[in-house]
C-alpha cells in the first residue's frame, strides 16, 4: 500500500539529519521527568523511583531548538509523567513559538497516564498543544485500578480524557499496551470505548523495556491475533498508511465509527521506517528504545559548547542510529533503562 505524505512532512528534504541507512529523523520524543504518579505493573517494579536528574525547561528548550534547526517538526513531550512537571505549561508556549526550517510550527504532542489531565487540558492547548495521547490499560475501572495501583484512578483519568477531548486536544489517541492473560480481555471493551468515545485507540505489543523482568515472547498479544478478535466482534477495514515512518497499522469499521490503531513492534517490526530520536530528562540523546549507548548532549551543554557544535554533535550521533532492535532474538540485550527512565 502506497505511504501518503503528511502535508509537513514534505519539509523532509530540508532536515540535515539523516542517518547512515539513509532514514530521515523529523519526530523528537522529549522526556522531562522520570517520575511517574503510577506504578502499572508491567512498567513498573513499585521500588524504584526516579533515577536520573531533570533539566530545568530552559535547557530543555535550547535542546529541542538545536534539533528543530536540524529539521525536526514533530516533538512529542512524555516521561516519566509528563504533567507532574512543573514550567510544562510555559514550555509549550516557548515550542509552539519555534519554526521548523521550512517556517512552519511544529507538530507538538504530549503522551500522558492523564491522572492530572482535567486540570490541565485547557491551559495546554491554549498555549499551543495539539494532540494528546493518553495511556489507559483497561476499561474497566477494577483492572484498570489493578494495574496502576493508584485507586480512583479510572474515573480521575477518564474526566483527563473528556477534558482534553472537550478542548480540541484531538484527535485524541489512547494507547492500550496488552499482555496476555492480563488484560487482552479488554479489548472488545476498548472497541466499544473508541466508538463511543470519539477516541483513537491503539493496541501496543509489550516490549521488553520493564524495570523488572516479565518479558516473554508468550506474553506478547500478536498484531494478527488483535485483529482476529476485534472481527469476530465488528467486521474491520484498514486503512492506508498516512506516512510511511507511521507506527500504527490503523482499522475502521464498515460504519466508518471509530479508529483502531495496532503497534506491533515485536511481531512486525518498524525500524526500516523510524524517523525518530529521544532524548532522556537528564539530557541524553537515545537513537533507539533498546541504544546500548547514550550520547551526552547536555554534558556538552553544560561544559560551554556553543549551538554550532552542538548540532555537530546531533548530526554525527544521528549518523549511529541502530539498523533495528532485536527483541526475540538470542543476542538481544535489555537496554539500561527501562521505558519509564527513557520516554515512551
Ligand atoms: N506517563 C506517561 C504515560 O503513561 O503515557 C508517559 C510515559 S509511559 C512510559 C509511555 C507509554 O509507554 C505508556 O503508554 C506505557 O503504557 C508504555 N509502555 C511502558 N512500558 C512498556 C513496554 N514494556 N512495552 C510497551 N509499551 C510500554
Amino acid at each position: 500500500m502506497a505511504a501518503v505524505s503528511l502535508p509537513g512532512r514534505t519539509s523532509a528534504s530540508q532536515s540535515r539529519l539523516t542517518d547512515s541507512h539513509g532514514r530521515v529523523i523529523l519526530d523528537l520524543r522529549v522526556s522531562i521527568t522520570d517520575r511517574c504518579n503510577y506504578k502499572c505493573v508491567y512498567c513498573r517494579t513499585g521500588e524504584m523511583g526516579a533515577q536520573y536528574p531533570e533539566l530545568r525547561i530552559d535547557e530543555y528548550l535550547r535542546l529541542i531548538r538545536l534539533f528543530v534547526d536540524l529539521g525536526i517538526i514533530k516533538v512529542r513531550l512524555t516521561g516519566g509523567e509528563p504533567l507532574l512537571r512543573p514550567g510544562l505549561v510555559e514550555l509549550v508556549k516557548e515550542l509552539k513559538a519555534l519554526r521548523t526550517p521550512a517556517g512552519l510550527p511544529l507538530d507538538l504532542a504530549l503522551t500522558t497516564n492523564g491522572h492530572l489531565l482535567e486540570g490541565l487540558a485547557e491551559p495546554l492547548k491554549a498555549a499551543g498543544l495539539d494532540r494528546v495521547t493518553v495511556s489507559m490499560d483497561a476499561v474497566e475501572a477494577l483492572t484498570f485500578e489493578r494495574i496502576t495501583r493508584i485507586p480512583g484512578s479510572f474515573e480521575t483519568v477518564l474526566q483527563g480524557v473528556r477534558a482534553a477531548r472537550a478542548v480540541g486536544l484531538t484527535p485524541l489517541k489512547i494507547n492500550c499496551v496488552l499482555l496476555r492473560g492480563f488484560n487482552e480481555g479488554q479489548i472488545e471493551g476498548f472497541v466499544r470505548f473508541a466508538r463511543e468515545e470519539g477516541v483513537v485507540v491503539r493496541f501496543i505489543e509489550f516490549m521488553p523495556l520493564e524495570e523488572g523482568r516479565l518479558w516473554t515472547p508468550e506474553i506478547v498479544v500478536p498484531l494478527d491475533e488483535i485483529v482476529a478478535r476485534i472481527g469476530r466482534l465488528l467486521p474491520l477495514t484498514e486503512l492506508p498508511p498516512r506516512d510511511a515512518s507511521e507506527t500504527a497499522r490503523r482499522y475502521s469499521f464498515l460504519d466508518g465509527v471509530g479508529e483502531i490503531g495496532i503497534i506491533a513492534p515485536v511481531s512486525q517490526a518498524f525500524c526500516g521506517a523510524c524517523s525518530r530520536v529521544r532524548l532522556t530528562s537528564d539530557g541524553k540523546i537515545r537513537t533507539c528504545l533498546f541504544s546500548q549507548v547514550e550520547h551526552d548532549l547536555y554534558g556538552r551543554m553544560r561544559a560551554g559548547e556553543g549551538d554550532e557544535e552542538l548540532r555537530a554533535y546531533i548530526v554525527r550521533t544521528v549518523q549511529v542510529k541502530e539498523t533495528r532492535h532485536h527483541i526475540g532474538e538470542p543476542e538481544f540485550l535489555k537496554p539500561s533503562r527501562s521505558m519509564v527512565h527513557i520516554g515512551g
